[in-house]
């Protein structure tokens, strides 16, 4: 593992005066272009974009022609792009520079990343591009580029590795980060390939490369979709008697937390006359219920968003066992899930 990037610096700065690509969009650093040229790269293959952003920019030259044009002509001028909120973005955002910056593109990360339509990678790709600010752009070429140099097994989709790249990447920005921006993206585009094998060959950071050194270049960089979690709701019955113990049941053996114990809950939230009824017709005898708290849990493929809820009660339930606070944080498993409810 190389933890020291400063190599890769100038070998990918002198790459890149020599090998960097003439899109029309580089040659004068305009916020305007650049920003224009980044939104339609998005989600569009860079051949693509070169006919559209000739097209958008002889129509649309400027910032004030922008937030001027109607929602028509935007939209035909982006058709056949795909993600139309894209082109509302750029037409809101323009608007807002009309307004608030007087027509002038803002000229800082912090306030370029207010504008619509424009995250984190974008505001980093203007600001250094146009105003050589000290900021990263990572983009998924970057994240590709950086982990086969570092030969790091970890998951690039994960909001935490993208941190981590930037902070790396932050230590070694140069002056010219916004050309040292760009390399590393032209690299990745055009040498560290994201679909086939990367031309080792010709990369100049080959000297620095763990992937290449330990030929790990096809099983970096590691991309595993983060999971959808389901969500379920679940309301939770802290059921107390009047000496202060509490009534737990053990769950099934089978599934999430099998042969713990948790507090007798129910699917779903509920209206107080729902919940008296459930009460009830569990054969429970109260005399209040109190609402307790909002909590959520999460596990891997699922999140609980609980509501919980103390109930005192007129006699203890023989359907649960019924334990001290002092037994319950000693005998009983109880998971963090359900512990959060513990006062
Ligand atoms: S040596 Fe190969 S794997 Fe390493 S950065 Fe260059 S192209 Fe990518």
């Amino acid at each position: 593992m190389i933890n020291d990037l400063q190599n890769i610096v100038n070998p990918l700065l002198e790459w890149f005066a020599e090998n960097k690509s003439d899109f029309s969009w580089r040659k004068d650093r305009l916020p305007y272009h650049v920003w224009i040229s980044e939104i339609m790269l998005q989600q569009t293959r860079i051949e693509a974009v070169k006919r559209y952003y000739t097209r958008f920019i002889s129509e649309l030259p400027d910032i004030r022609s922008l937030s001027e044009v109607s929602d028509e002509k935007l939209l035909k001028l982006w058709e056949g792009l795909g993600y139309y909120s894209r082109a509302r973005n750029l037409k809101k955002s323009a608007q807002t520079i009309m307004q608030s910056y007087n027509g002038v593109f803002p000229n800082t990360y912090s306030e370029i990343i207010k504008l619509s339509g424009i995250g984190e990678y974008t505001a980093g790709a203007i600001a250094s591009i146009c105003f050589n600010e000290k900021v990263t752009a990572v983009d998924g070429n970057v994240l590709r580029v950086v982990a086969r140099l570092c030969g790091s097994k970890e998951n690039v989709l994960l909001p935490e590795v993208k941190k981590d790249t930037q902070e790396k990447l932050q230590k070694i920005l140069p002056e010219q980060s916004g050309n040292f921006n760009e390399a590393l993206m032209e690299l990745g585009e055009k040498i560290c390939v994201a679909k086939g094998t990367p031309l080792c060959q010709k990369c100049p950071l080959r000297d620095y490369c763990t992937a290449f050194k330990d030929n790990l270049t096809a099983e970096i960089p590691v991309r595993i979709k983060p999971l959808k979690r389901k969500k379920e709701e679940k309301t939770i019955f802290l059921l107390t008697d009047l000496q202060g113990n509490i009534a737990v049941e053990k769950r099934p053996q089978n599934g999430l937390l099998s042969g713990m114990y948790q507090f007798p809950n129910t699917e779903n939230f509920h209206t107080t006359e729902q919940l008296q009824q459930i009460l009830t017709e569990r054969q429970i005898s109260f005399t209040k219920i109190t609402f307790q708290k909002n909590a959520k849990h999460i596990f891997t493929h699922i999140e609980w968003h609980m509501k919980s809820y103390v109930v005192t009660v007129k006699e203890q339930s023989k359907n649960f066992l019924w334990v001290s606070k002092a037994e319950l944080s000693e005998k009983y498993p109880l998971p963090t899930a359900f512990r959060q409810f513990l006062v």
